[in-house]
C-alpha cells in the first residue's frame, strides 16, 4: 500500500471519521504527540474520550470499523513517551483524552488513556500499594501494559489483572479480553478467572467481528519491557492470513493494588523519586533508549573488559562520548548523566535519532559483540 493511497483513504473517510470521534486532526504535527518532540506528520490523529469506559469503547469500535472498511491502517499511542515518530500514513489513535480512572476498594479501573503519576497519586492518597512505581514516569497505563513499564522496585506485570482491547484485521474488528495470570489474585484463588470479575455481556456488545479465542479470554504474557499484547508475532500465531490492519488498543485497564500504611507508600515513592533523580536526566527524550536489561553478557574479550552489563555501562565501556559536545547527528546527542538517554536538543528528526542509535549500537557491537535491543518505540510507515 502506497503512502498516497492511503492519504487518499483517508481522505475519502475523513467525514465518518469526525463523525465517530469529533476531535480529530487532519494532517497533524507528530513533534507534539512525542515527549522527545520528534516526529513527522500524521494523515489524521483520533482523539477518543467519553465519561465512561463503555462510551470510548463505542467510539473506538467504530472508528476501527470505519478503518478496516476503508483499508486504513490505524495505530494506538498514549502520552508518546517512548515513542519517537516519522511520518505515519493512516490513523493514530492517541488514548491521551481517555483519562478517567475509578477506584473502587482495592481495585483501580481506567480507561487506556488514564495517566500513570495521577494513578499513583491517587492511590497513595486511597492507602493502595503497587503504583509508587508509576508517579515519575510519563506515560499511559494502556502505554505502561504494552510496554510492561517497570522500576527496580515494582513492574506494571505486578498490578494488572485484566484489559479489554479491540483489534482490527482485515474487513473485522474483534473484541479482547486479556487476563494476566500472574497477578495474584487469579493465583491465590487458584482458579484463572473467577466468574464474578467476567464481564458477561462483554461479547455481546461487539456488534461485528468475534472474540478471539474459545471464551474471548486470552493470557497476557509479559517480559522485560515488553508484553503479547502488542506483539505482532504473537498476534500472527493465530491470525491465518499474517495481514494485520491494526494492532491491538487497550481501552481499559483492570488493576489489583494493596492496602498498605501511608508511610510505607510514602517511603517507597521517596526512594523511587531519589533513584530517578539520580539516573535519569533532564531534557527531550523518550527515557531509556536501549533495554537497560537483557541478558547483555559476552565471554569474547572487548579491549576494554568482559562481563555483565546493562545497556549504560556497555556504551560507556565502548567508548561512546555523551554530552552535547560528543557524538552527536544533527540536534540528537547523548545525556551525560546516562547515555542511554538521547536528547533532542531542539530540531531533532527521526533521521538523527536513527544515525545515533545506529552508530551507537555499532560501536556497542564491535567492542563487545553484542547487540544492544531497542526499549523505545520508532513508528513510521
Ligand atoms: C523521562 C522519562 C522517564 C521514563 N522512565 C521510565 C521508567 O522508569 N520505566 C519505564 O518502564 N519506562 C520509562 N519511560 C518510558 C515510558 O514512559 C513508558 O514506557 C510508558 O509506559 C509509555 O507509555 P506511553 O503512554 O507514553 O506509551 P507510548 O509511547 O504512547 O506508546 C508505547 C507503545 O505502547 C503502545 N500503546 C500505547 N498505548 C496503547 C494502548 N492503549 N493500547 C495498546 N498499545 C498502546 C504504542 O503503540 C507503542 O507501541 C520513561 C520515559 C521518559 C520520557
Amino acid at each position: 500500500m502506497t503512502s498516497e493511497w492511503m492519504k487518499e483513504f483517508v481522505r475519502k473517510a475523513s467525514g465518518k471519521i469526525k463523525d465517530a470521534v469529533g476531535d480529530v486532526v487532519f494532517d497533524a504535527d507528530l513533534r507534539k504527540l512525542s515527549t522527545m518532540r520528534i516526529g513527522g506528520k500524521a494523515s489524521c490523529v483520533a482523539y477518543p474520550s467519553g465519561s465512561s469506559i463503555q462510551e470510548v469503547e463505542e467510539k473506538i469500535l467504530r472508528l476501527m470499523e470505519i478503518c478496516c472498511d476503508n483499508l486504513i491502517e490505524c495505530y494506538p499511542i498514549g502520552n508518546g513517551s517512548n515513542t519517537v515518530f516519522g511520518d505515519v500514513h493512516g490513523v493514530i489513535i492517541c488514548t491521551r483524552k481517555m483519562n478517567r480512572f475509578w477506584i473502587e476498594g482495592e481495585t483501580i479501573r481506567a480507561q487506556g488513556g488514564a495517566p500513570l503519576p495521577a494513578m499513583s497519586a491517587a492511590a497513595k492518597d486511597a492507602g493502595l500499594s503497587g503504583l509508587e512505581f508509576a508517579i515519575g514516569i510519563p506515560g499511559t497505563i494502556g502505554g505502561a501494559v504494552a510496554r510492561n513499564a517497570s522500576n527496580y522496585l515494582q513492574s506494571t506485570s505486578d498490578v494488572v489483572v485484566s484489559a479489554k482491547g479491540l483489534r482490527g484485521i482485515q474487513r473485522r474488528v474483534y473484541a479482547l479480553l486479556w487476563k494476566n495470570p500472574g497477578h495474584k489474585r487469579f493465583v491465590k484463588r487458584d482458579t484463572m478467572f473467577p466468574a464474578s470479575e467476567e464481564d458477561p455481556d462483554f461479547a455481546r456488545r461487539m456488534p461485528i467481528g468475534a472474540v478471539i479465542g474459545d471464551d474471548g479470554v486470552r493470557h497476557i504474557g509479559f517480559g522485560y519491557r515488553q508484553s503479547t499484547l502488542t506483539d505482532d508475532q504473537y498476534m500472527d500465531a493465530y491470525v491465518p492470513d499474517k495481514r494485520v490492519m491494526a494492532r491491538d488498543l487497550l481501552y481499559s485497564v483492570e488493576l489489583g493494588l494493596e492496602a498498605k500504611p501511608g508511610e510505607e507508600i510514602a517511603r517507597r515513592m521517596k526512594q523511587n523519586r531519589s533513584h530517578r533523580a539520580r539516573t535519569q536526566p533532564r531534557g527531550s527524550s523518550v527515557g531509556s533508549v536501549f533495554k537497560r536489561r537483557a541478558n547483555y553478557s559476552t565471554d569474547k574479550s572487548g579491549s576494554r573488559g568482559v562481563g555483565h552489563y546493562n545497556a549504560e555501562e556497555l556504551i560507556d565501556r565502548s567508548g561512546c562520548e555523551t554530552g552535547p559536545e560528543g557524538w552527536r547527528e544533527g540536534d540528537v546527542y547523548m545525556a551525560e548523566q546516562n547515555p542511554n538517554f538521547f536528547i533532542n536538543a531542539g530540531n531533532g528528526t527521526l533521521r538523527d535519532f536513527l544515525a545515533l542509535r545506529d552508530r551507537v549500537r555499532g560501536r556497542v557491537r564491535d567492542e563487545f559483540g553484542i547487540e544492544l535491543q531497542m526499549e523505545a518505540d520508532v513508528m513510521y510507515t
